[in-house]
């Protein structure tokens, strides 16, 4: 009955959809955004607290259930079901998202929720124990890589309960874990796919040094690509003709990296144990270079 390739696994234990809302600390004036209400356990306590829920589910089997299960209830006129892939759609405005998360859709979905024009004031959501994991991982800890950092650039993420297989129909294969992802407030303003592009380089290889990762080919050859291409918007072209320049690129860059690396003294640290605030520091400076990663 249940599709999994649709990550279909329903919450059947009542006292943690209870524990979910809760933790969402829905106001009565709320909008609530749900991804993938299916049945819709979660989304009968939700409507219970919110002036209004928002749910998005991609299977019309699951839609016409939640939509059985509300007619001629008082909840009817407070639901509406938006049939569709919650990743492609464009979001409407709302206060608080609470979702049960698809697991093929947990990296997509935050970078969807950090990336609103309005970010709600905080999302409650159920992922995989890992990725929960590796969302709130810090410098230091076993799972801090390139997601922990990326994130924790843009919001604030908790760790607020860990849920067993066993409390699902059918159990999924792995354990799940809940986070609050809480989105600062103002948002830093700094480019989405820059940000992720630096940081592939950064955590290239997470326990070599921040020097080893930058002189390593794959790394030499992005900032080179990156290098010419600022070069030809800043300069009309004309550099990129020069032949010269061009034969000098390669030494050019790691000039210019190794200026970086010394002006911050940063290459010898490990990208494991360093938070977002110092990528940022040595991100400012690849910038005075005139190295871009977008
Ligand atoms: N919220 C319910 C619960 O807790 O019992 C169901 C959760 S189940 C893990 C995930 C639900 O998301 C399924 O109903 C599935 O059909 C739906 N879904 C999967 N991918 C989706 C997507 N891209 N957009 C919207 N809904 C999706």
């Amino acid at each position: 009955k249940f599709n999994t390739k649709l990550g279909q696994h329903i919450l059947k234990n009542p006292l943690v959809a209870q524990g979910i809302v809760d933790k969402a600390q829905i106001k009565p004036s709320d909008i609530v955004l749900e991804v993938g209400p299916g049945t819709g356990n979660l989304t009968m306590k939700i409507l219970e607290k919110a002036r209004r829920v928002i749910a998005i589910e991609m299977d019309p089997r699951m839609a016409a259930e939640l939509t059985k299960r509300v007619a001629n209830t008082p909840f009817e006129k407070k639901l509406e079901i938006i049939l569709g892939d919650c990743i492609k759609v464009d979001l409407p405005y709302f206060d608080v998202c609470i979702s049960n998360t698809p697991y093929q859709i947990s990296s997509p979905l935050v970078f969807k929720l950090l990336n609103l024009q309005r970010p709600p004031r905080h999302s409650v959501l159920m992922f995989q124990r890992e990725f929960a994991l590796r969302l709130c991982a810090k410098p230091g800890d076993d799972l801090y890589g390139r997601l922990s950092a990326n994130v924790a650039m843009f919001a604030n993420v908790t760790h607020i309960m860990k849920v067993g297989k066993n409390n699902f129909r059918p159990p999924p294969k792995v354990e799940s874990s809940v986070v609050r992802i809480e989105i600062k407030n103002p948002r830093p303003n700094i480019n989405f796919t820059e940000w992720d592009n630096y940081l592939k380089v950064i955590f290239l290889k997470t326990n070599k040094t921040i020097r080893a990762n930058f002189k390593s080919k794959a790394a030499i050859d992005t900032l080179e690509k990156n290098y010419k291409s600022w070069l030809s918007i800043n300069n009309d072209g004309d550099l990129i003709m020069d032949k010269d320049a061009l034969k000098n690129l390669k030494s050019t860059v790691e000039d210019k990296i190794t200026n970086v690396l010394n002006q911050t003294e940063l290459g010898s640290e490990r990208p494991s144990k360093c938070d977002q605030l110092t990528f940022l520091k040595l991100l400012y400076q690849f910038h005075q270079e005139g190295i871009y990663f977008s």
